[in-house]
């Protein structure tokens, strides 16, 4: 797997040596694949040429151009099971009204959609991809109420003024990753009636403290020696990427906290980059290694509340958690506790990366620290 391995952006299908030929070319290849990752490579293929002539250099770029990472969403049934419970036991949301699918990939959630009695759906697809699901919608008999419409949420031009619901799935790893966010408070503003709803309409995400000394030998201590030499400057970058792996829940020592909580129906984009003070207090003696943070989201406009979390409580997800490493290990006591904050915002130079911000410290009867770390999500 390429570079992205740790991402929902995912390079699929294609021989990672051939990729590192083809773009070579390119005098920033970094900025190239992070402007087109998640959407059309540019090269302007049309519906008979796309399955074919697509290329491993196209996958690299347009990730979700290929069924593999769809296949993975899919199966995730926790995710797809609960956008289905959503709209089928809640078809007075959707009954004769006009939906927006943003980023509708396979077309799945308008599918859901139109068989709940939606009068139209518009489904906005900006991969190749969206070649598919027109074909999908057609083979299912659902073309005269839904219209795939391929191209940006911020380039096309819908063809009716208002919708009256949204629905979406745009959560990335540790929620924000991938920006997607943006995406779908842009086609709010642009296109949501005064009155609409949001699908999902709250996200929130958590953080606790793990154990993990296996893990973190393997991945960070690893590069103090590598077959005799000093190989830290590795280090030092390894350790400022977060991991993105399911955690097991007997390694949790603390209790978890609440750090943001999104009003999808209300927040302006700004409100994606913050800062969060917390305080985790240890639940046993124990070891501290990283903090570990997840999300759930919530549909509050359901007849009962609906949705799913991500946590390591939670059956597993393909977001799994995000787990960040601390140069410390923490020597922490029953009752004592963890303060800190995090700041979370996109990168600037690259708006789909996330730059995090931690600080913590603990004052313990075995250890006292106080530290500030920077992590990248890329
Ligand atoms: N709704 C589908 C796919 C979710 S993945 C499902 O639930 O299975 C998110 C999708 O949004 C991807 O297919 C991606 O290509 C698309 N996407 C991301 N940004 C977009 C944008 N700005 N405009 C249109 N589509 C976008």
């Amino acid at each position: 797997m390429g570079r992205t391995k740790n991402t929902k952006i995912r390079f699929e299908g294609a021989d990672e040596d051939e990729v590192a030929e083809e773009v070579a070319t390119c005098s920033n290849v970094d900025e190239a694949i992070r402007d087109e990752s998640m959407c059309d490579a540019g090269n302007g293929a049309d519906a008979d040429d796309v399955t074919d002539d697509i290329t491993s250099a196209d996958y690299y770029f347009d990730s979700y151009s290929h069924f593999g990472i769809h296949e993975e969403m899919l199966k995730d049934v926790v995710r797809t099971k609960t956008y289905q419970n959503v709209i089928y036991q809640n078809k007075f949301l959707f009954k004769d009204k006009i939906v927006l699918d943003v980023g509708a990939g396979t077309g799945i959630l308008s599918l859901f959609c139109a068989k709940a009695g939606a009068r139209h759906v518009y489904a906005v697809e900006c991969s190749h991809m969206a070649d598919m699901a027109k074909e999908i919608v057609e083979t299912n008999g659902f073309s005269d109420v839904i219209t795939v419409l391929k191209g940006k949420v911020e380039e096309i031009e819908l063809p009716t003024p208002k919708v009256d619901v949204i629905i979406s799935e745009w959560m990335g790893y540790f929620l924000v990753f991938e920006n997607m966010l943006e995406t779908v408070l842009y086609a709010r503003n642009k296109w949501l009636v005064d009155g609409g709803i949001v699908l999902p309409d709250k996200a929130s995400l958590y953080i606790t403290a793990i154990e993990d000394s296996e893990y973190k030998e393997d991945k960070i201590e690893f590069w103090n020696k590598v077959y005799g030499f000093d190989m830290r400057c590795i280090k030092k970058k390894a350790i400022m990427e977060p991991l993105v792996d399911t955690v097991n829940q007997n390694q949790i020592v603390t209790d978890s906290k609440l750090l943001k909580t999104m009003d999808i129906s209300k927040m302006s984009s700004q409100e994606a980059s913050f800062t969060a003070p917390f305080k985790l207090v240890a639940q046993r003696n124990d070891y501290i290694h990283a903090l570990v943070a997840y999300f759930d989201v919530s549909f509050t406009n359901c007849h009962k509340l609906m949705g799913f979390s991500t946590g390591p409580k939670s059956r597993a997800t393909h977001w799994k958690q995000t787990v960040l490493y601390l140069e410390d290990v923490l020597t922490i006591c029953e009752g004592e506790t963890i303060n800190g904050s995090m700041t979370v915002t996109p990168n600037k130079k690259n708006p789909r990366d996330v730059d995090i911000k931690l600080n913590y410290s603990l004052d313990g009867k075995h250890c006292k620290v106080s530290r500030t770390q920077h992590y990248k999500m890329h």
